[in-house]
């Protein structure tokens, strides 16, 4: 439970699951949303410290915060866990690195604190970025560039692939039940029941992405095929999500399991690692990296 203590610097998982409790217990409005009320700072602070949340607020639904209360709910917003690299951005993968949001260094734990983005993208991007762009050129003569024509090839096959379909799946039919499963089933509270549920939508979903008919098979600027590729990414991503979620008997940060609702250091005190197979995820772990500070159980 939040104590009025930590007010905005309570952190967002806690504040997430309280909001959500609010609305399933029937204290919300239109069964989705709660009030933020900002009205006690008063326009010159607003003006101040908040100037963008104000134009955000005024652009989108056309509430100024100054006299109005806005209306919110939580939302996904960003991924915690990401491609495994260790700090110099390298993955398993030689001469792959991973930068950014899509990067995993490890460096945030099960709930990344607001603003530490900036460690994925300007610390570590700059660093796997020049270490990018050290080994390409470190390649002798010519090395790599076989096995780089290989994997075009592969995914050119893949395109053709797609645009040859005589089947009638929709991408965006298969998106937007992807959507609704993830954000059912495996979104702030989730439980084993669920989480298997979701484990077997998401099987049926990939089956259906065989039978994908691109709305446009032209090769220029061509929004179909990049939408069908990235629901083949969010499928695959998805699955991950599940088995993880669903290993994970205990909660911690944004993982919160009703039927395990305690953090379990004993057990579940290391990362989790996913590896995509032909037969589905496989899950694996490795230990945490602890630093000075010993890690504590929060107490809000
Ligand atoms: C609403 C919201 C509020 C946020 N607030 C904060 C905050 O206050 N502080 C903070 O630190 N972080 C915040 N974040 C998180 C932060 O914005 C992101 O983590 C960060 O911008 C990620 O940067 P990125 O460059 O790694 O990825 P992105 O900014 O997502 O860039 C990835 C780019 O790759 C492109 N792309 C994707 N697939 C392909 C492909 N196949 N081929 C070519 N291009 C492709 C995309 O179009 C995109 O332009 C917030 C995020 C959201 C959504």
């Amino acid at each position: 439970m939040i104590q009025k203590k930590d007010m905005e610097v309570a952190p967002r998982d806690i504040i997430s699951r309280n909001i959500m409790r609010e609305i399933m217990a029937g204290g919300g409005f239109n069964n989705s949303y709660v009030h933020l009320d900002l009205r006690h700072l008063g326009e010159k602070k607003i003006a101040q410290r908040l100037p963008g949340i104000r134009d955000i607020c005024l652009e989108f639904t056309g509430v100024d915060p100054v006299a109005d209360l806005i209306p919110i709910q939580p939302g996904q917003h960003y991924t915690m866990g990401g491609i495994d690299c260790n700090t110099e951005g390298e993955t398993a993968v030689k001469g792959f690195y991973a930068a950014g949001e899509a990067a995993c260094v490890s460096v945030h734990g099960a709930n990344r604190l607001g603003g530490n983005s900036l460690l994925d993208t300007i610390v570590f991007g700059a660093i796997a970025g020049g270490n990018a762009a050290k080994y390409v050129q470190g390649l002798e003569g010519k090395k790599g560039e076989g096995s780089l024509r290989e994997a075009l090839k592969r995914a050119e096959q893949k395109i053709d692939a797609l645009g040859k379909s005589g089947e009638n799946e929709i991408q965006a039919d298969i998106k937007v039940a992807l959507n609704k499963v993830m954000d059912s089933k495996v979104g702030i509270f989730r439980e084993a029941s669920h989480l298997k549920e979701a484990a077997n939508d998401i099987k049926i979903l990939q089956e259906r992405y065989k039978r994908i008919r691109l709305n446009y098979t032209g090769r220029r600027a061509n929004l179909s095929l990049v939408w069908a590729l990235e629901l083949k990414g969010s499928l695959d991503v998805a699955a991950a999500i599940v088995a993880g979620a669903l290993a994970r008997e205990e909660s911690r940060g944004s993982h919160f399991r009703t039927d395990f609702p305690k953090r379990d250091d004993m057990v579940w005190l290391k990362h989790t690692l996913a590896y995509f197979t032909p037969d589905g995820v496989r899950l694996d772990y490795k230990p945490v990296n602890i630093g000075p500070f010993e890690p504590k159980e929060r107490k809000y």
